[in-house]
């Protein structure tokens, strides 16, 4: 129940009582809750979404800036995947990013943020690195992740995916340059012949 108060004036400014209201606000406050879940999470894969992934990485290049210690930015993309929803369907597509999901989380720390930006645009930031090698470590673990075949309705698929690596500290660079950067190097893996990662120089 939600309360108001209102005191009841008198002509002099005096209080000469109190109004008081009510109301069954269940609702609204199950509404809110929902919509601020919506604003920050994926409604398919329960990741971070691309507000998450903002406000996450401008505070973990804060942290970086602190420690001196990079940040990694993994931007990964799934190969071929227009042809599964083309040849299986939508449903059996939303099974796939499921399941990649899963895999990039078992992959990575559970503090490490992974996000789905769009389709089937992920990112994963990497905190505390301390090289190239420690990401590009994680990229082939990931791509190694993929390699059994996922289940996409009733039918089992071999999926790919090709990542793009950039590294930066706070103070440095920004997340949008950072982003930019991992973006170009993904385009350089899928030119490359996919399934495969590239670094930002
Ligand atoms: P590439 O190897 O170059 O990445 O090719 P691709 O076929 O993967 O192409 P692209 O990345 O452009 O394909 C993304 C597709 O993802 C297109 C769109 O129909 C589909 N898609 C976007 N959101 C969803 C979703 O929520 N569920 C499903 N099943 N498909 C989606
Ligand atoms: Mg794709």
């Amino acid at each position: 129940m939600r309360g108001s108060y209102i005191p009841d004036r008198g002509p002099d400014g005096s209080i000469a009582g109190v109004f008081t209201s009510s109301g069954d606000v269940t609702q609204i406050r199950e509404t809110e809750r929902e919509l601020e879940r919506l604003a920050q999470f994926d409604a398919l894969t329960g990741l971070a979404n691309r507000h998450r992934f903002n406000d996450g990485i401008a505070a973990a290049l804060q942290r970086s800036q602190r420690s001196g210690l990079p940040v990694a930015l993994l931007f990964l993309d799934i190969d071929g995947f227009k042809a599964i929803n083309d040849t299986l369907g939508h449903a059996a597509g939303d099974d796939v990013l499921l399941e990649f999901a899963h895999r990039m989380l078992q992959a990575v720390r559970s503090t490490d943020l992974v996000a789905r930006l769009a389709g089937d645009e992920f990112v994963i930031v990497l905190e505390g690195v301390h090289g190239r090698e420690e990401a590009r470590f994680i990229a082939r673990k990931i791509i190694a992740s993929m390699r059994r075949e996922f289940r996409a309705g009733d039918t089992m698929v071999r999926v790919t995916t090709s990542i793009g690596i950039a590294l930066g500290k706070g103070g440095e660079t920004t997340s949008e340059a950072l982003l930019k950067r991992a973006d170009t190097a993904l385009y350089a893996a899928k030119r490359e012949g996919r399934n495969r990662f590239e670094v930002a120089v």
